[in-house]
């Protein structure tokens, strides 16, 4: 989701949409904790920082506010990179409220306005849960938008790992689904 909207700008450098691309995904680094949350779990003194703060430090505004910075700071199209970042990241906590209900039923309701407040904790009763099927047709959906831009626009998410194989990607997507010749 996040490189759909990195594409969407043709201007971006190669840096400026990994920086989009990762806003969509950082704020899960706040689910880091389960690492440690497993190997604990028989411990006699398990570690719960998965439970606590998963949906907790990563998805708010602060922490928006300070990947905006970031971006601010490292991009070269500050103003443009930084609005996208932000749309990014907020796309991910949209698409947590709207779907991404856990097994167990919980909705990991979202504390936007930390650390400024602990007032406002987002969930919306018509929440999907995260393998159901508005998760498929999306993911399906934003797949052809991916493979549809990286034939046209000869660059894929792969970009991000290795040029090299975005490059053999581009070029086996160009072989079986050829460009039309320009005249
Ligand atoms: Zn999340």
């Amino acid at each position: 989701m996040g490189w759909a909207v990195a594409s969407s700008a043709p201007s971006l450098s190669k840096r400026e949409r990994a920086m989009v691309t990762w806003a969509s995904v950082v704020p899960d680094v706040d689910g880091l904790g389960i690492i440690a949350e497993r190997l604990t779990q028989n411990a006699r003194h398990p570690l719960t920082w998965w439970s606590d703060y998963h949906h907790v430090l990563g998805h708010n505004l602060g922490f928006a506010i300070v990947v905006a910075t970031l971006a601010a700071i490292f991009a070269k199209q500050k103003i443009k990179v930084t609005l996208l970042v932000l749309f990014s990241f907020h796309l991910h906590l949209l698409a947590d409220l709207v779907g991404a209900r856990g097994p167990d039923g919980d909705q990991w309701p979202i504390p936007y306005l930390l650390p400024f407040s602990n007032q406002v904790q987002l969930a919306w009763s018509g929440q999907w849960a995260l393998n159901a099927w508005p998760n498929m047709v999306i993911t399906g959906g934003l797949i052809a938008i991916m493979l549809i831009c990286a034939r046209q626009r000869g660059f894929s998410p792969l970009e991000m790992l290795s040029s090299k194989a975005d490059a053999l990607f581009v070029h086996a997507l160009r072989t079986r689904f050829p460009l039309k010749a320009t005249k």
